[in-house]
């Protein structure tokens, strides 16, 4: 008779229905500031934090990407892929998981979906950035490519910056109606637009979220005016960007980690005596974020580890005293630690 693993070497998993469960129960809108502030707190104490750039698998079609770091404390990784051509086989674009470790035993401590988790952290993060970039008071963006991660980009400046307008544009129509549909309600004043010039008409905020294995030009020079903020989330891999390089010679660039920017970043199209600005040096004080009204910024987003680490350590501690989350049984416990032989005889027949 099989018996069962002792409760100290279980891991608490939450499945995808129950990170539903969890959204729903705090609050869309809520958790996304939360998660921006949680965020935020995590790149006020970036130098604490074991750095690397992630490690990608590329082929032809897509990338795969482990993303690791430690606060010497806890220990987390991300396993994210990419894969723009997944949409035309039913599938997305990203998907992902994650776990949390605790540093002084090396035992996992959560184990949850994050492809949910990541638009929501990735959102929360546009956000943060937008907070110390944005012209002060902006009440406008515009979401150039409407895919899976548009609405919830939209409702993490809505809660965190007060945006009340967005205009969409996507090359195709199904995703901006998609994304209008899903926004109904929210509060915010949706605009779909014919094209991406229609759609950053006098807006403050032009966010690009576009897909594509390849160099994109979503936005030319002559299209972006000055004082806007530009959150490129887009292109996040060598060879894919969104904004044409002229863009980037006006604008003042602000990046997560720049090892890791250089490689996937708008920046990858730049010299290397190109001026960038880490977005922690902004959080912390160190460094000046918007300085006028004329200012072009650009947060050239890619997606850092210490932004999944923020919202894994954000989940557990949200999960705790609820039933959002299963007990898995993936850690071998023999009874005495150097017998992992005998634990092997627990389920002998
Ligand atoms: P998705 O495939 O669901 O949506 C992408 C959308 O872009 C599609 O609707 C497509 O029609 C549209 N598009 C493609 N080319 C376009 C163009 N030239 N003009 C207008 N629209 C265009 O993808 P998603 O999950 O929303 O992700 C979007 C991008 O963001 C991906 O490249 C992904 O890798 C990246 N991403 C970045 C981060 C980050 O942290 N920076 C996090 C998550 C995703």
């Amino acid at each position: 008779m099989p018996q069962a693993p002792s409760q100290k070497a279980l891991v608490p998993f939450v499945s995808v229905e129950n990170m539903m469960r969890l959204v729903h129960r705090v609050g869309l809108e809520t958790m996304l500031a939360e998660l921006a502030a949680e965020i935020e707190r995590d790149f006020a104490r970036w130098e604490l934090f074991d750095k690397t750039p992630r490690v990608g698998s590329h082929s032809h079609d897509g990338v795969i990407e482990l993303m690791p770091t430690s606060d010497g404390e806890i220990y987390s990784f991300k396993y994210v892929n990419g894969h723009p051509k997944n949409m035309g086989k039913g599938l997305q674009t990203v998907t992902a998981f994650g776990l949390l470790a605790d540093v002084a035993t090396g035992y996992p401590l959560l184990l949850t979906e994050m492809t949910l988790l990541t638009a929501l952290r990735t959102a929360a993060t546009s956000a943060m950035a937008a907070r110390h970039l944005a012209p002060k008071g902006a009440t406008s963006m515009a979401i150039i490519g409407n895919g899976a991660q548009a609405e919830f980009q939209a409702l993490a400046m809505k809660a965190v910056l007060g945006i009340t307008t967005v205009r969409l544009f996507d090359i195709d129509q199904k995703a901006t109606e998609k994304t209008r549909r899903n926004l109904e309600g929210s509060g915010l004043a949706v605009t779909a637009c014919n094209s991406a010039q229609a759609a950053i008409e006098g807006v403050q905020i032009i966010t690009t979220c576009t897909a594509d294995k390849q160099s994109a030009t979503i936005l030319t020079d002559n299209m972006v005016g000055a004082g806007v903020h530009i959150n490129a989330i887009g292109g996040d891999c060598p060879g894919k960007t969104e904004l044409h390089p002229d863009i980037l010679k006006r604008a003042d660039t602000f990046v997560e980690y720049p090892p890791q920017t250089w490689v996937e970043g708008e920046i990858q199209q730049m010299p290397k005596d190109y001026p960038i600005t880490e977005l922690w040096r902004v959080v912390t004080g160190l460094a000046e974020g918007r300085r006028n009204e004329k200012q072009i910024t650009l947060f050239d987003s890619v997606g850092f580890a210490t932004e999944d680490f923020s919202a894994l350590r954000y989940v557990r501690s949200r999960i705790a005293g609820t039933d959002f989350y299963q007990l898995l049984d993936i850690i071998a416990d023999p009874d005495e630690p150097r017998d992992l032989f005998g634990m092997l005889q627990r389920s002998v027949n």
